[in-house]
Formats: C-alpha cells, sequence, structure tokens
C-alpha cells in the first residue's frame, strides 16, 4: 500500500493525526503505525469508524483485517465480523459439521475479545456461489450494521470462495445503496471498500478460560 492509500485507509479508520503523519508533511512516517501499544491513539482520534469486515472462512477476517478491527474498536468505533461460511472443511482430521462448529466457537470469542461483533452465513466451504441470494443476505447485513468501511477479500485470491466473496460483496454494496430495493433495513451507502490478500490457514485456536464464554475445543 503507497502512502496516499495508507493516509486513506488510516483515516477511514478514525486516524487521523496517524494518517498526517504518514504523509510525510510535517511529521516522519511513524514505524510503529498499525501498533497500538504505545503512545496515545486515543487522542489521535478523529471520528468514530464503523468497520465490517467480510471474508469467506472465518479465519480470514482475523489474519488479514483483524488489526484494523483491533484498532477501530480501541479509538472508540465500532466493527463487526461477517463470515459467509464456518470454514468446514479447512481440517483433515475433524468432520466438516464438527470443524465449522468450533471455528464458529473461535470467530466468537475472538471478535468478543476485540470488542467486535461476530455474523455468520452458513455457506457451504468450498462451495460458496456468487448468486443473488448470497449478495442479498450480505446486503441485508450490511444495511443492518451500516458500516462506513468495508474490508474484504481481494479478487484476484488463489480461493474460489475469495473470489466469490468479493464478487458478492461488491454487488452487496451496491444494492445496500439502492433506496429503491425495500428491504427491512433503510438504503446505505458504504464509502470506502478495501480489499485485503494473504490469508494462511491454521488451527483455530481459543484462549481457555476467557471472559468471552469460549473455551479451548
Ligand atoms: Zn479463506
Amino acid at each position: 500500500m503507497d502512502h496516499f492509500s495508507l493516509r486513506s485507509f488510516l483515516e477511514d479508520l478514525s486516524l487521523g493525526t496517524a494518517a498526517f503523519s504518514v504523509a510525510g508533511v510535517q511529521e516522519k512516517p511513524n514505524p510503529m503505525l498499525g501498533r497500538p501499544s504505545s503512545g496515545n491513539l486515543e487522542a489521535k482520534a478523529s471520528a468514530a469508524a464503523n468497520v465490517m469486515a467480510i471474508a469467506a472462512h472465518p479465519g480470514d477476517a482475523f489474519f488479514a483485517r483483524g488489526a484494523a478491527v483491533a484498532l477501530t474498536v480501541r479509538l472508540g468505533g465500532q466493527s463487526v465480523f461477517l463470515s459467509l461460511s464456518l470454514g468446514g472443511r479447512g481440517s483433515s482430521t475433524i468432520a466438516p459439521t464438527r470443524y465449522g462448529a468450533l471455528q464458529r466457537e473461535a470467530a466468537q470469542s475472538a471478535a468478543c475479545l476485540l470488542g467486535a461483533q461476530a455474523e455468520f452465513l452458513n455457506y457451504p466451504d468450498g462451495e460458496i456461489r456468487a448468486g443473488e441470494e448470497a449478495k442479498f443476505a450480505a446486503y441485508d447485513l450490511i444495511r443492518r450494521y451500516k458500516p462506513n468501511v468495508i474490508l474484504t477479500h481481494w479478487r484476484g485470491s488463489w480461493h474460489k470462495d475469495h473470489v466469490a466473496c468479493y464478487e458478492i460483496v461488491k454487488d452487496a454494496v451496491f444494492y445496500a445503496g439502492l433506496p429503491a430495493l425495500t428491504r427491512e433495513h433503510a438504503a446505505h451507502n458504504v464509502p470506502k471498500l478495501y480489499f485485503t490478500t494473504g490469508t494462511r490457514r491454521t488451527t483455530p485456536a481459543v484462549p481457555a478460560g476467557n471472559s468471552c464464554g469460549a473455551g479451548s475445543p
């Protein structure tokens, strides 16, 4: 991501001063950007952001978008993770139904620990199709949560479900903004849509005994 794009991205996550720093106009670029472990980032926040991270499989959104969500929540914004499937076919040793349930449990707990919410659409892992049903289901949730930023897969991903997710989100954003399409929630325009790449599969891991309810599998 070049400096201009990074500046826009940070501004969309409410990091107004940090974005100004990236632009290099009066401050040197901050090598710690994206690592809110020190300093007073709260003082740098502008307006609270509302971020929706949409992925094909539960783990995708946390590995590729979790940092942005965590930062948004820390700065007073709100975030929701939406997974189009439970990723049930991601294990060679655990049956899909069981593994999907574990992924759901892990994703719910991880979202809770980050201060975010988690939503799921139960399309079959490996067989997500960019049809109208999925697009309408996604756009209903976009209207419900009214994000000003959506993070999702890039169209050039290696995984077919990721590509389908890209297509679903692209059209869902379009549908969500059409007032003539009357559904449960009012039309909502999403100002910013960002795409991420570079996810990898891992085994879900949930800290035991956390305050968010879920324990280890
Ligand atoms: Zn994936």
